[in-house]
């Protein structure tokens, strides 16, 4: 049977901004899948305290700014230990469950560059993540492939209330790995997936595979955003660091030749 344009699946990258700051990060993950010729829809999750100005920068480069209320994980003894007290926010990355208007999606932190076309992400199923730098018996979830189901929403917030997730905020992942264990496995993407700046990208592992790079993960409380250079720790990341820098500007520069247009002024 012919299928209709209707019918045919949605697919989507998504990522999330609950502050105006993580939105500069955001406005870079969509115009760096542009910049590679994604054929999916691009969208962005944004939380009600978003400021329209930031809001109207991430609608020049998605394709829809979605707004969810704020999860909070309230968990200040584990993110104290982890050092990141703001991470209790990220719980809000649940949220990303409720896009039932598609099919399959990728979720990708607010702090990653794509640096070549990951369409083929698509082809992977729920649940698929990269291993963690700092762990690799844990999967990270700044990069995964996901269903949107508002049945698995509905498990993943009571599980993230009852429980929590072990150090606060990112352990995430883990937490939905709990949740569906022995439901379905889980697909370990190649690590070039989510590169992240650590120390074991100055072995000679990164000098040998470091050129298959196709996603670049800022983790860490260091964000490019944030900070004028490359932090001392992540040499080898300069060049990704000065890439996000690039696309960056290039946001920036539009937008002000935008409102020159619209001001009159050249
Ligand atoms: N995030 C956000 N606001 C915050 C903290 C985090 O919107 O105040 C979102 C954003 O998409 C970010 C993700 O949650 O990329 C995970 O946080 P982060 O990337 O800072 O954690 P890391 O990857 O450094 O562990
Ligand atoms: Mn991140």
């Amino acid at each position: 049977m012919e299928t209709s344009s209707c019918q045919k699946p949605r697919e989507a990258f998504v990522t999330l901004a609950t502050t105006d700051s993580y939105s500069k990060g955001a406005v870079v993950v969509a115009k760096s899948l542009r910049r590679h010729g994604t054929t999916r829809s691009i969208v962005v999750m944004v939380t009600p305290n978003v400021s329209s100005t930031a809001r109207s920068a991430l609608s020049e480069v998605f394709d829809e700014v979605i707004v969810v209320d704020l999860l909070d994980s309230q968990d200040y003894l584990r993110l104290s230990l982890l050092g990141r007290p703001e991470l209790g926010v990220t719980f809000t990355k649940i949220h990303c469950w409720t896009l039932v208007q598609f099919s399959k999606c990728v979720f990708l932190d607010a702090d990653t560059l794509v640096v070549s076309n990951v369409d083929d992400l698509f082809d992977r199923e729920e649940f698929s993540a990269a291993p963690d730098p700092g762990w690799p018996d844990c999967f990270n979830s700044g990069v995964f492939v996901f269903r949107p189901s508002l049945q698995t929403h509905t498990q993943l917030v009571q599980h993230a209330n009852q429980h929590g997730s072990f150090d606060g905020g990112e352990g995430l992942v883990e937490l939905l790995l709990q949740l569906l264990a022995g439901h379905r496995s889980v697909q370990t993407l190649p690590f070039v997936y989510n590169l992240s700046a650590s120390t074991v990208y100055v072995t000679a592992a990164f000098k040998r595979f470091g050129h298959n790079a196709k996603i670049v993960h800022f983790l860490g409380s260091s964000k490019p955003w944030s900070s004028s250079g490359v932090d001392s720790s992540s040499q080898t990341m300069s060049r990704y660091w000065d890439m996000w820098w690039t696309e960056y500007r290039k946001d920036c520069e539009k937008e002000q030749g935008q409102s020159r247009q619209r001001t009159g002024r050249k």
